[in-house]
């Protein structure tokens, strides 16, 4: 029987854990889930102490992608009823980001759909960007535009972009599965193009793709291995008009322990519980945040997320603190033209198109989320 509390000393202690390592968390029984936890989240605690980063999302462009990854509701041929629109304006792009900054967030991060940008869709977000900066200088970008080209991650960089969204979602062996428009490689040198120009790359996996646990543990080692230094997990949400539709794979305790073993895979990376966070961990996402330090408040990109005040009250009511809670009192001092509030974003997530995510009971909503991200 593996010895959990073991494991994390030589962790600790300076041995990276191994892939049987890794099995071992993700295979535990139940009924040894605290033991996991209270053993994993020491990793947590040791780079991350009692602090949670809250990020924010805004869907610059939505829907109307070519591409056909198959868990996406913005693909092509997907009949996902999502709002689909080409390119915010750089003035609803800020007003958005003033509300989710308003609300507690430290990151935003910007999200367009499709394969990846033209050179004026760069631009666009680079002025986008300039502005942002300019009302916010002590926002956090990361971009996610999707595939990038020579020379796109430089112009972000320059533009004043911190770091660049772009999942590997799956192991490679799995990859051809979900995917048929791109490959895994070249996911792969997106990542590395963003880092080679300076900007912290984020890549992550999407949970209950119909992958193995093997394939699984596989991913945490390649994103370990590919230098992601932010770790977005998330966790499939089958959209009703999607191929994977119907695909329930995932329990709380499973999701719990998948965060467990990319925490021990991963101690000193940033943990973010993405997509699927209130749909899949449910009641357990107070234990989820011992093992990541790091989650999205508000909506997804084409669904529903939980409360903001629901949110903040989890983090508070379990001990933890939001990583930039000083900055945030002082930007409450701003003028109100450049800020936003809680209410704000409720307001905001109001006017968002519904996700038609349902579970296998077909239970009325709760918490929506759809799990894509490029
Ligand atoms: S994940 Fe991104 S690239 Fe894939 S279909 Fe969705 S929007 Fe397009």
């Amino acid at each position: 029987m593996t010895d959990f509390q073991g494991l994390v000393d030589a962790v600790l202690a300076g041995t990276p854990a191994g892939d049987d390592d890794a099995r071992a968390v993700l295979l535990a029984d139940d009924e040894r889930l605290l033991e996991v936890v209270a053993a994993v989240g020491r990793l947590r605690r040791r780079h991350f102490g009692n602090t949670v980063k809250v990020n924010y999302l805004v869907n610059l462009k939505s829907g109307l992608c070519p591409e056909d990854c198959g868990y996406c509701s913005q693909a092509l041929g997907s009949d996902a009823p999502i709002l689909k629109y080409s390119w915010l304006s750089t003035e609803e792009t800020l007003a958005q980001a003033a509300a989710g900054l308003g609300a507690g967030a430290s990151r935003v991060c910007l999200v367009a759909s499709g394969r990846g940008p033209s050179d004026r869709d760069v631009e666009r977000v680079a002025d986008a960007v300039g502005e942002l900066r300019a009302r916010h200088p002590d926002v956090e970008v990361c971009a996610c535009l999707g595939l990038l080209r020579e020379g796109q991650a430089q112009r972000l960089a320059e533009a004043g972009v911190d770091a660049y969204n772009h999942n590997i979602n799956t192991a490679e062996s799995h990859h051809d599965a979900i995917v048929g428009t791109h490959t895994y490689a070249d996911r792969v040198d997106t990542v590395r193009k963003a880092a080679g120009a300076g900007l912290s790359p984020c890549s992550g996996l999407i949970a209950g793709l119909g992958e193995t646990d093997e394939q699984l543990v596989e991913a945490l080692f390649a994103l370990r291995e590919l230098g992601s230094e932010s770790i977005p997990v998330n966790f499939l949400m089958p959209f009703d008009g999607t191929p994977m539709a119907g695909t329930w794979e995932l329990t709380p305790t499973r999701c719990v322990r998948i965060l467990a073993a990319a925490r021990l895979v991963c101690p000193d990376r940033e943990i973010r519980i993405a997509g699927g966070r209130e749909m899949h961990l449910r009641s357990l996402q107070p234990i989820a945040l011992h093992l990541a330090n790091s989650i999205f408040l508000g909506d997804y990109l084409t669904s529903e997320g939980q409360e903001v005040k629901a949110d903040l009250e989890m983090i508070a009511d379990n001990g933890f603190v939001v990583l930039g809670a000083d900055r945030q009192r002082a930007r409450a001092t701003t003028p109100p033209a450049t800020q936003g509030t809680a209410g704000d974003l409720a307001i905001r997530r109001r006017a968002r198109a519904p996700s038609s995510c349902r579970t296998p009971d077909e239970r009325p909503a709760g918490p929506r989320r759809l799990s894509c991200r490029c």
